[in-house]
């Protein structure tokens, strides 16, 4: 077995929390998903053995956002079960402290905290958190994967998809046993599933909004296919729509929003509630998404995947409404300013035949 004890003297230079095994595990999770939560603290990697002789290897992760419990919740209720595969499970939660300090699943991640999905693969880990991503890519790199899944929540209405950074045959496959919706997005944003992807296929499921029992139950039912799955041929031979991520929408560091209400002297920027509702469907050229104050410049700045300016391509400005120029897909399109800061306010993706 393993050498590493299961569960050492615990400090807070620790980086991550490590389980073998459901021994030391079940009391802990006698607790409610919560209490799960306070006992662990930190970032933890599980290992649950296979019982095959020579089992190949799985890995799933969920929480690397602290407000998405979705995946969380399916993760715990499966090792509830207590289940062992012909595999070896590897299990992530990620930010645990996120999850749990200032309300329950309150923040994507902590002020003072980086983006738990943006700190994969960096050259120099400066950060706990970058030491973190490394330490533990450091073990996963080890396994000889046979495939990935990321679990997590979107801000705004979507219906359930999974994302693809490198669009293999078999990423695609694995991805389309668990939605029928897929997203290719080569990322380079220093996410797990991007550096996991030259080494298996490698998937994030988007389960829709958090803290909603039917988006729990979808991400249970995906990490259930995710476990059953015999192989990837059998996997995703459905009907799926395919499409590839191209632009990336923010609101301008400066710019002081809302989504809803009315101009004020304290608003630059006044985006209509609701086009959420356009995810993954099309919002055509002329449609109205805000309104600025007279003489304001474009608060909106559009890259593509490369990083190169696309706004003027997009948007413009006509009589103090921001207007779309081009029908365009919108996914991940959210409705809180903070998701806009932490995040962005959508991207654009385009249909692929
Ligand atoms: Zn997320």
């Amino acid at each position: 077995m393993h050498g590493i004890p299961s569960r050492p003297m615990l400090t807070d230079l620790d980086l991550y929390l490590r389980f073998d095994g459901y021994d030391e595990l079940k009391p802990i999770l006698a607790g409610t998903d919560e209490d799960v939560l306070v006992a662990l603290r930190k970032p933890t990697l599980i290992r649950i053995p296979g019982t095959e002789t020579h089992p190949t290897v799985r890995f799933v992760s969920c929480l690397l956002h602290g407000n998405e419990d979705s995946g969380y919740r399916a993760v715990i209720g499966m090792l509830r079960n207590g289940d062992h595969y012909p595999f070896d499970l590897w299990v992530l939660i990620g930010n645990v402290r996120a999850a749990h300090q200032e309300g329950w699943f309150a923040h994507r991640y902590l002020d003072g905290q980086e983006d738990f999905n943006r700190t994969w693969g960096l050259a120099a880990p400066t950060t706990r958190m970058r030491r973190c991503s490394d330490a533990v890519f450091e073990v996963l790199r080890e396994l000889d994967l046979e495939a990935a899944v990321d679990i997590h929540n979107n801000t705004g209405l979507n219906p359930y998809y999974a994302i693809t950074p490198d669009p293999t045959e078999d990423a695609l496959r694995l991805a389309g046993a668990m939605a029928d919706t897929i997203l290719r997005w080569p990322m380079r944003a220093h996410t797990l599933m991007e550096v996991l992807s030259p080494i298996c296929p490698a998937v994030s499921v988007e389960c829709g909004l958090p803290a909603l029992e039917e988006n729990h139950a979808y991400a249970a039912s995906a990490l259930r296919r995710f476990l059953r799955l015999a192989s990837f041929e059998e996997a995703g031979a459905g009907p799926r729509r395919v499409f590839e991520m191209q632009h990336r929408i923010v609101v301008r560091p400066e710019v002081r929003f809302a989504f809803g209400g009315v101009l004020t002297e304290d608003l630059d920027l006044v985006l209509h509630p609701g086009m959420d509702h356009y995810n993954f469907g099309m919002v055509l050229a002329g449609t109205e998404l805000g309104l600025v104050p007279p003489g304001a410049a474009m608060p909106l700045l559009v890259t593509d995947m490369r990083g190169r300016e696309t706004t003027d391509r997009f948007f413009e400005l006509h009589d103090g409404s921001l207007i779309v120029t081009e029908d365009v897909t919108p996914v991940m399109l959210t409705t809180t300013v903070q998701q806009t800061r932490r995040d962005c306010f959508f991207y654009i993706a385009r249909r692929r035949a």
